[in-house]
């Protein structure tokens, strides 16, 4: 059998880095996750594209420059759209409560900012654009959603940044309540990952 490649991830987020290994994983990919962290941090990129595809683009074109030779490069830009906020935060979604990139804030803001929404007007996406540069530099786009919407106390502490708000359709519990394999099945970077790794399968070992 084959070593596995190499694939940097475009950010910091252990979070991350576990979530798409796992999926990975289970794919039955040949992929071996890297943390940006492991070759001395991700760089310091402006989001200021004002969409999560020319974010997620900005971000795994900055790694690209300091991984080695035939490394694979995935850049993943998400965040949280709510009905009821036009859209927003969308691509601020890190940023809601401020410039520190804090989650705990940014979940009590938007609790704060979604106390008298009733609950027919609750409705939220997330959205996930994975961004990849294959070992060869082609560039490949995947976009996966997940609707739901928001409770209006936080529950749970499984998953990260808006989970515990965030109840996905056809379910009663949030994101922080559900299995981690649960979220993986319905989540927006799950279902982004799923088209990804649809087509790689044939494209490991290929000049992409
Ligand atoms: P990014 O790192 O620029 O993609 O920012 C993503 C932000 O969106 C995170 O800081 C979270 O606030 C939010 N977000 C994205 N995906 C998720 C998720 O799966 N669960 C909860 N929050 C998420």
């Amino acid at each position: 059998m084959t070593a596995p490649q190499s694939l940097f991830l475009a950010s910091g987020n252990p979070h991350k880095v576990r979530e798409l290994q796992e999926l990975s994983d289970q794919a039955g990919l040949r992929l071996r996750f890297h943390s940006a962290k492991e070759i001395g941090g991700m760089p310091d990129v402006v989001e200021d594209t004002g969409t999560f595809e020319g974010n997620a683009r900005k971000k795994a074109h900055a790694l690209r420059a300091l991984v080695p030779p035939h490394a694979w490069v995935l850049a993943d830009d998400s965040g949280i759209c709510v009905d009821a906020l036009e859209g927003g935060p969308g691509v601020e979604s890190a940023y809601f409560a401020g410039p520190e990139n804090d989650d705990d804030a940014n979940l009590t803001k938007l609790i704060e900012v979604m106390r008298s929404v009733p609950t027919a007007q609750r409705g939220a996406h997330y959205v996930c654009v994975l961004y990849l540069i294959a070992k060869h530099g082609g560039e490949h786009v995947f976009e996966g959603k997940c609707h739901g919407q928001l409770a209006v106390k936080p529950t749970g502490k499984g998953g990260f940044g808006y989970d515990p708000l965030f109840v996905p359709d056809g379910f009663t519990d949030t994101f922080g309540v559900l299995p981690a394999t649960t979220k993986q099945e319905l989540s927006h970077r799950g279902a982004a990952w799923q088209k990804l790794a649809r087509w790689m399968a044939n494209k490991l070992d290929e000049e992409t």
